[in-house]
């Protein structure tokens, strides 16, 4: 249960103190009261409580402001219900209590609150890139309270008004015979109030977009679909939860000469026929650049060769997967003279009848 108590009476601070008064105060009255000074004392364990209830919402600029405005009621509307025991108290000020005490974080100090949300960024690479490795920053778009207003959303120095309809109390009641039905006030939003002079900053939203770089590594071996979590790098959390992550989603353009088969790099190398036949050594190119490849004499259109080591890095796991090269042998085409009286003595010495050509039946 939430006190009723004053929450500016308790931490015994004026109503116009700053932050660092209250927290100075909260840090005092969490010295004399805490459980371990107190072993069994109920009276300095309600003091505790209390504090810690105050300062739970006299840091918070949006609970402090309901709170000056409403009253420990308006915070009741905020689904504010205070501290349960102690163990709500330390997960919350968990880290507070280590810069107040020095003592480490306790098994006490879980982590409470509203986690913030993860954030998701469609990073787009090369095949290159994928296979070496990159380095980036990634622009991050998360949102901030308004640091002109303080997240309240009226220009600084005018304050919104109590709306006229639900006279601040967010909810309106009608009554139909011996019902009262209470509804969300259809003029404030059941926010009891509206901002009459709005935040230039933030256009009266008390929240402003901001854009903070993170550098992320992308491993080498990524593929399309591969997901990098960055631990922490998501929307803020609330009232003292963890912040959530960032998920980098890896999309590798097509490459024009490359196609990737798990680990495996794979491309078509064409060459001549007469390499096909006498053997021949071509260059092809590699993730690296270019390597030797040996054709031996005989080869048949569509053999497969293979290069070891010089596919993709294996993400999980260690080196890389292979090269294969398909090789396809180019029928020439575009015959000179000379090329086609050679061709008509190769087919006659291999046995072959040719057909006199029909001249000029194909062509014009
Ligand atoms: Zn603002
Ligand atoms: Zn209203």
């Amino acid at each position: 249960m939430p006190t009723e108590r004053d929450y500016y009476e308790i931490l015994g601070v004026p109503r116009d103190a700053s932050e660092e008064e209250i927290k100075r105060a909260y840090r005092r009255l969490a010295m004399k009261y805490h459980p371990d000074r107190n072993p069994g004392d109920p009276e300095a364990e309600e003091r505790f409580k209390e504090a810690s209830e105050a300062y739970e919402v006299l840091r918070d600029p949006e609970k402090r402001q309901i709170y000056d405005r409403y009253g420990h009621e308006g915070l009741r509307g905020t689904g504010f219900s205070g501290f349960r025991g102690f163990d709500d108290i330390f997960s919350a000020f968990g880290d507070i209590f280590e810069e107040f005490f020095g003592f480490g974080r306790s098994t006490r100090a879980r982590t409470r609150g509203r986690p913030g949300a993860d954030l998701r960024y469609n990073l787009t690479i090369t095949l290159e890139e994928a296979a070496k490795g990159k380095e980036v920053e990634i622009p991050v778009e998360h949102h901030d309270l308004c640091p002109t207003c303080r997240g309240s959303g009226s220009r600084p120095g005018s304050a919104p008004a109590i709306c006229p309809v639900c006279k601040g109390r967010g909810q309106v009641s009608r009554t139909q015979g011996f019902f009262t039905m209470t509804t969300t006030c259809p003029r404030c939003y059941g926010q009891g109030q509206f901002i009459v002079d709005p935040c230039e900053t933030c256009q009266g939203t008390g929240r402003v977009k901001v854009t903070r770089k993170v550098h992320l590594k992308v491993p080498p071996g990524v593929d399309t679909g591969s997901r990098l979590r960055l631990r922490g790098e998501g929307e803020p959390g609330e009232g003292g939860g963890p912040p959530g992550d960032l998920y980098v989603v890896i999309h590798v353009e097509p490459h024009p000469f490359f196609q990737r088969q798990g680990d495996d790099i794979f491309c078509q190398a064409p060459i001549s026929f007469t390499q096909a036949a006498l053997g021949a050594k071509i260059e092809v190119p590699t993730l690296d650049g270019t390597e030797i490849l040996q054709i031996p004499r005989g080869t048949q259109s569509g053999t497969l060769f293979r290069l070891k080591g010089l596919g993709m890095p294996r993400l999980k796991g260690y080196g890389r997967g292979d090269q294969v090269i398909e090789v396809v042998v180019k029928t020439p085409t575009n015959l000179t003279k000379r090329q086609e009286e050679l061709l008509i003595q190769f087919a006659e010495a291999s046995g072959e009848k040719v057909e006199p050509r029909k001249k000029g039946f194909f062509k014009k």
